[in-house]
């Protein structure tokens, strides 16, 4: 698909952070170690906690924001972030993620999820291919251990 025609303007309805299912087969919120440790600092728990209550970690060690419910564990009963100054790159840059822009399909589909896919002007296609691009740092350093425990080894 050509990234010069897409247009998005979110309406914070959260339709991107619910009703994917619950496996990874069908979403996950990929996490870096900078940003876990971001989300932990802003909850102000422990790292131990984080890690039990809202993290998954894959068997090929890729971490994941925990989805439970079909949603987001984040995403609160009026359907808001409660961590959204700190969301992940992957929130960030939705709905400009590969799987979506490089297929018609994809992006038709997620546009019965999300009211704001299709609305709104253009977004310029610069912007489009550098969002790719942080999408796809992010989503590479979510296999990255945490740097605390890291440190360690
Ligand atoms: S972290 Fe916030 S923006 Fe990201 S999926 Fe969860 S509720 Fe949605």
């Amino acid at each position: 698909m050509k990234t010069h025609k897409l247009r998005f303007e979110c309406t914070g309805c959260g339709g991107c952070c619910t009703g994917r299912g619950n496996a990874r087969l069908e979403y996950f919120v990929a996490v870096t170690p900078a940003e876990r440790e971001r989300i932990r600092a802003y909850l102000g728990i422990s790292p131990a906690w984080f890690r039990r209550r809202y993290l998954m970690r894959y068997w090929d060690g890729q971490h994941s924001l925990r989805w439970k419910d079909d949603r987001c564990v984040f995403l609160d009963g009026d359907k808001r972030c409660r961590i959204y100054p700190v969301r992940p790159v992957q929130c960030r840059t939705y709905p400009f993620w590969p799987e979506l822009v490089e297929s018609k399909i994809a992006w038709r589909a997620e546009a019965r999820r999300c009211e704001g896919i299709n609305r709104g002007g253009i977004v310029p296609p610069a912007r489009v291919r550098l969002t790719l691009k942080r999408q796809e740092r992010a989503v590479r350093q979510s296999f990255l251990p945490d740097r605390s425990r890291s440190r360690k080894r």
